[in-house]
């Protein structure tokens, strides 16, 4: 089945059986919403943001839905069929031959090792991902069991839901985000409407506003890492230090609470998503404040570049290679490590194949990716050396054009022998 909507939301995902899902369509969105990263992550192809899509008229006929180009195909004729179907089957075959990789470290030709995490929401992606040799979790994004549920699940059904995570992957860290709603992740039994909504109530804004919700939230995690502590804790959408001071003072508090209760658990470590314009400017300031930073590229990019990730009108503009956003890459991880804090990013260019070359070259220390890219990204980064990262990061760099950079990125992967596992115009 072909799932072909107006709308597509996470709830959606979780209705219908993944087995039979084979594509989805949506003409609201973008590739950057959070509905395409969690169908990504589900290795489902997806396309957004079919503006003029007359999707009324599409029941019942054969498609051909491309997520690399975004392109989707009614009545295919035979010399089309013949032709995705060659590609459907060089994809499978890839997908065989990296399986080869799953317990093997992603280590550079040259020895430099750097480990890959995994990005989860469902728990089908937890195990998913444990198949495909992830490390660790850099990003559980707790927002998504709280979208399937018609209510705010209790302290106790939230303490299960993150003993299954926290389980799956001990004794590898699983990083936990605090609840991060609003933008284009909605509660249907808590609306939030506003006319700018990715400029207002969002992450840590609201939770803060609700300590009752933080509280609950953290002491759920707390309790359901008993006896493994592999947890970490993460605070997204923060545009001050006084919101990092505030939710760590909750969290201690809620480990004192955890152990007045009677379970035996360690702190766990705290860190800062940096997503916002503000916080590349004060990274040694949070940084000191906390355990690790994480990068959140997908929201960076959006309020560095002023695009709307979930307007298709404007998604040609939204690079994930643009210039501004290479150059404030650059930056928090030369801050962080000033501060002697380990970085990492787990927004969705850590799982760009020419994303995470760069972000190696970079210095990061951890890249954290969906389950479905993650076996590519490592091929690639065994593939090459540090070194001939680094001067391809020298060379793009000084480029003054996203589109530039990402297509002689898209040119000297394939040139080095890349093209099978990148795909067409994975930058674009
Ligand atoms: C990000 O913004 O890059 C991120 C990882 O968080 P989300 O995509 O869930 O907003
Ligand atoms: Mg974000």
């Amino acid at each position: 089945t072909i799932l072909v909507s107006e709308e597509l939301t996470p709830a959606m995902l979780g209705e219908v059986p993944t087995d039979k899902l084979r594509a989805m369509v949506s003409v609201k969105g973008s590739s950057n919403s959070h509905v395409a990263i969690l169908a990504r992550a589900m290795g489902i192809p997806t396309v957004m943001g079919a503006v003029d899509l007359p999707y009324a008229q599409l029941d019942g006929k054969d498609l051909i839905v491309d997520g690399y180009r975004g392109l989707l195909f009614s009545n295919p004729n035979d010399e089309l069929r013949e032709q995705y179907n060659a590609i459907y089957e060089e994809e499978q075959a890839l997908a065989e031959d990296l399986e080869g990789l799953i317990h093997q470290p992603a280590e550079t030709l040259d020895g430099h090792r750097i480990p890959l995490w995994v990005n989860t929401g469902l728990i089908t992606d937890a195990l998913r991902s444990r198949d495909r040799g992830a490390e660790g979790v850099g990003l559980y994004r707790t927002e998504v069991p709280f979208m399937m549920k018609d209510r705010f699940p209790s302290e106790s059904e939230q303490q299960e839901i993150y003993r299954e995570q926290l389980e799956t992957f001990s004794p590898d860290p699983v990083t936990m985000r605090t609840l991060d709603i609003g933008g284009d992740k909605a509660l249907t039994y808590f609306p939030i409407n506003e006319a700018n909504p990715f400029l207002g109530w969002r992450g840590i804004r609201v939770t803060l506003d609700h300590p009752e919700i933080f509280l609950v939230q953290v002491r759920a995690m707390m309790k359901a890492s008993e006896g493994l502590n592999n947890l970490r804790i993460m605070l997204p959408m923060v545009s001050n230090v006084s919101e990092v001071d505030t939710a760590l003072h909750l969290i201690y508090r809620a480990h004192v609470e955890t152990l007045e209760e009677g379970f035996n658990v360690e702190m766990p470590q705290v860190g800062v998503m940096i997503e916002v314009p503000a916080a590349v400017y004060q990274i040694s300031d949070l940084a000191q404040r906390v355990d690790f930073l994480s990068v959140g590229s997908n929201d960076l990019t959006q309020y560095l570049l002023a695009v709307d990730r979930n307007n298709p009108r404007v998604a040609d503009l939204y690079q994930a290679f643009h210039p501004g956003v290479l150059q404030a890459l650059k930056r928090i991880v030369d801050e962080a490590r000033a501060e002697g804090k380990p970085v990492s990013v787990c927004g969705e260019l850590a799982g760009n194949p020419m994303g995470a070359v760069l972000l190696m070259a970079m210095g990061y220390d951890c890249l954290s990716m969906n389950a479905t890219n993650l076996p590519k990204v490592k091929s690639v980064l065994r593939g090459i050396s540090r070194e001939w990262a680094e001067n391809l990061l020298n060379e793009v760099i000084t480029m003054e054009s996203g589109e530039v950079i990402a297509s002689t990125l898209q040119l000297m992967l394939e040139k080095a022998g890349f093209g099978r596992i990148i795909g067409p115009n994975v930058g674009a």
